[in-house]
This record gives C-alpha cells, structure tokens and sequence, in this order.
C-alpha cells in the first residue's frame, strides 16, 4: 500500500481593524446595525462612483506584512477581479493581482515534532463581498459588509499535517493581533481560511491535484475538513481514481466536504489593473518607520525570550505569550515581585480561574499586574501564607480591587512570624496532644500534623507554617 504526503497551502483572509471599509467612508463595524443600512454608492458600486484607498488601511496591511517577515515592495496597484455574484454589487472585487503589498515572507510554528517553518508567499489587499442568508423562503442579501478591508494571507504549499494546518493558523491569528492589525474574531467572520489541499506517494517531488475547501470559520473546521479530505483523497488514489481539481464547500452539520465547481483559473478572473485607482508606492523610510513603531516584539520571539529569561514551563509560556497584554502583564507583575515561577504561576492558574469563573477578560478586572507582584512579595517575605494569598486575599482583591497590603491589613492577616509567640504555641500544643507526641516519637513523622493544625485553630490560620514546623522539631526531637 502507498503511503501518502499531504501538500497543503492556507489562504487566511483576515479583516483590518479599521474604522472605515477599504474604499469609502462607510463604518468597517456593521455588527449592530440592520441590513444595508451601512452602505453608500461608492461599495454598492453605483455608476460614476469613485473609490479612494483607506490609508490606514494600507499601514495595517503593510505592518501584518512586516510582523510575517515579508518584503513590502515599493510598487504595488490594484486590480479587478471579475465575477458575478448576488453578495458582490460591483460586479468586481477590487483585489492585488501579480503586484502586491506584501511577499516572500515566513513564520515559525511550534508542533509536537519541533518548530517548523512555513512560508508566506504574499499578503495582498482586498475588498470584502456583502453577506447572502439562504432561508427557505429564499436568500437575503445584506451589503453592509460588502466593501470592508481584507487582507489575504497565502502561504507557500509547506504544510504536511492536521497539526501543523492548525498551529500555523493559530499563529496568523495571535501575530495579528499582536500588531492589531485584525481583530482576528472567528465567531465575527473576521478570520476565515480557505484550504489547498493534494496528496502525493510519500517520497515524490512533483504534486498531485490539488481540491480547494472555501470559507472555514473555525479552527474546528479546518481541522476537520483536512481530516475527511485526506481519508477521501487517500480512498480515490487507492481505488486508482484520479481527484478532479475543484472547489469544495465545508458542511458543518454532515461534517463533509462537498463538491461546489470546478476550479477557475485566474485568466477566468480577467483580471486587469484597476482604472479608477493610482498604483500604491511604499518608500522605504515609510516602511521602516512602520517597522519600528508598530511591529514589537513577535510571538515567536517573546516565547524564546521567556523560555531563556525565566525558565518557565512550555505550558507557561505559551498561556502567557497568547497575547501582548498578558504577556505585558505578566512581565510588569514580576518586576515587582521577582519571581517569575511564583508569578507565572498566579496568572496562569488562579488569576485564569477566577477571570473564566466570572467571564471577564485581563483588562476587565479589578486585579492589576501591581496586585499580582506586590501579592507574591508579601508571600516570599512571610508577611502572609501562600494559603491565605490563594484565597482570601485573592478573593478580596477581585471583589474589591483594593490592594494586598490594605486587604492583609483591613482582615488582620498578617502571618505571625514572632519566634517567640511561635514557640509558646508550639509548647501548649504538645502540652495540649499527648497521645500524637507518642506517636510522634514512635517514629510516625504524621503525628506532627495534629499539632500542626492544633496551632494553626489558635492563631487563627496565622502562623507561619514553616516556622510552625520548625519550632515543634527542635522542641521535640
Ligand atoms: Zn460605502
């Protein structure tokens, strides 16, 4: 039996962060508004209508292209793509053909198997269509989308599995984000991937035919729909079937794919520069500027970074560095603390808890970064225990976003931490446990829990537990 290499390509349109769509003044944020209240003559596509580039259109899509490693060539234009569809008013989508914005770039993905590279081949600029809704009654179209900045993000045909699909995909979205290029909302529409797939005899250079699956609006999807096309490639090659190129859509509720049209060809596009807007020429100072202003630091290089500045667990790192305000977070909660185990540690798991328990985001709470550092300083420096810091502190700090010291201060937490007062416990506990000092001396190192917690009930959970421990050894031993 052959064995198969999967050969598979992502194109990721994302959509730019904008206030404004791509070629008119219409609001690029139509989410609440009625349908085709959010349109003007120029995205319906009206005659005599004239379209002008958003600007800040164009430095977002310019700064995504950067934070990809790509080159951003002085010249690039615009360009029709010709084709009729109800959700497309113009007739034409107003694209980047062989001239655009951003190529030949990079990125690096983490998998199972180690970091793996995949190439960017072009990010190109573009004009989203309006929405249909297919109800039985019929379709509806809805045009406030239509006309709102795309980027397109193709990557080179680098790909070889399911995880790596997914892990590159992942990345796009927290790259963009991390420049703020896109929103990257899934569940909004705003990130949505077409998958190029083909399968060749493990070992073969040249590829095999490759099928194109449109419009998946989730990691989910994309996961799934390459799982059932390499199982139904695979089956077609076995069989000695050839696999017709085409173009297949993503049923959710089946979860198949399903043939929609054979494959068009750009020259089906008659694509030709688009008369009604000037080329875009990017100097390089401008690009450089852009570059040093808004790109920062990477995904990629901040998780290196952390590995080597604070020598965190992989699952650490990666909860911290899934975007810049938790990573920026989590770095200015260790300036203050200086410990950056201790810290990671309270972000990851309990701050995490309790923001998911009460389905608030970082920058909703009440817990600051300064709450988070100055709380493990007052653990390393026995002001409280670890216990109490977990939980009532903790507890306070989210109700009331007052600060550690005032909530240690205001509910009498503070850790007795006084030898003296330490040792008079230690004495009336012994006095007060016989039988566990027996057992103790027996040789069952246990017993000390009961004295332990015999100490703990008198001061009020607020002895310093180590120095609890301590104390009771040197007393009986
Ligand atoms: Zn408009």
């Amino acid at each position: 039996m052959t064995e198969y290499e999967i050969v598979v390509g992502l194109e990721i349109h994302c959509q730019i962060n904008t206030k404004t769509k791509m070629f008119c003044r219409c609001s690029n944020d139509s989410f609440n508004e009625a349908p085709n209240l959010n349109v003007c003559p120029v995205c319906m596509g009206f005659p005599g209508q004239l379209p002008v580039i958003n600007a800040e259109a164009v430095k977002k899509g310019v700064i995504a292209g950067l934070a990809l490693n790509c080159n951003i060539p002085r010249f690039s234009k615009f360009d029709r793509k010709n084709y009729f569809y109800p959700d497309s008013p113009k007739g034409y989508q107003i694209s980047q053909y062989d001239k655009p914005v951003a190529e030949n770039g990079e990125v690096i993905v983490e998998t199972s198997q180690g970091e793996k590279r995949i190439g960017i081949t072009r990010l190109h600029l573009e004009d989203d269509a309006g929405k249909l809704t297919h109800t039985p009654a019929g379709t509806l179209c809805d045009f406030n989308r239509a006309g709102t900045p795309l980027m397109e993000i193709v990557s080179d045909p680098d790909i070889r599995s399911i995880e790596e699909a997914s892990n590159y995909a992942r990345e796009i979205q927290k790259i963009m984000r991390y420049v703020h290029s896109s929103d990257a909302d899934m569940e909004k529409g705003m990130m949505r991937f077409d998958l190029n797939i083909s399968l060749r005899p493990m070992g073969t250079n040249s590829y095999g035919t490759k099928v194109e699956i449109k419009n998946l609006n989730s990691f989910q999807a994309l996961e799934k729909a390459m799982e059932y096309e390499i199982k139904r490639q695979t089956k077609e090659l076995e069989a000695g079937n050839s696999i017709s190129q085409e173009t297949r859509g993503w049923n959710d509720i089946e979860n198949k794919t399903v043939s929609q049209r054979s494959k068009e060809e750009a020259n089906d596009y008659r694509y030709f520069p688009e008369p009604d807007l000037p080329p875009l020429i990017c100097e390089q100072d401008m690009v450089e500027a852009l570059r040093q202003e808004f790109v920062g630091e990477l995904p990629y290089q901040k998780r290196q970074r952390f590995q080597k500045e604070f020598l965190l667990s992989a699952e650490e790192i990666r909860i911290l560095t899934e975007s810049r305000a938790m990573a920026d977070f989590f770095e200015q909660a260790n300036s203050i603390a200086n410990n950056p185990k201790t810290v990671a540690s309270f972000v990851t798991t309990i701050l995490l808890k309790f923001l998911n328990e009460h389905e608030l985001s970082l920058t909703d709470s009440k817990i600051t970064a300064i709450h988070i550092g100055e709380l493990v300083k007052a653990i390393d420096e026995g002001t409280i225990s670890n216990n109490t810091a977990k939980t009532t502190v903790f507890e306070a700090m989210f109700e009331t976003g007052d600060l550690p010291a005032k909530i240690i201060e205001q509910k009498g937490l503070k850790q007795v931490s006084d030898t003296g007062l330490i040792e008079e416990l230690c004495k009336k506990a012994i006095d007060a446990n016989p039988k566990a000092i027996e057992d103790y001396k027996s040789g069952n190192e246990k017993a000390l829990g009961a004295l332990v917690g015999f100490i703990m009930k008198e001061s009020k959970g607020q002895a310093n537990p180590g120095l609890v421990n301590q104390t009771l050894k040197n007393l009986l031993d």
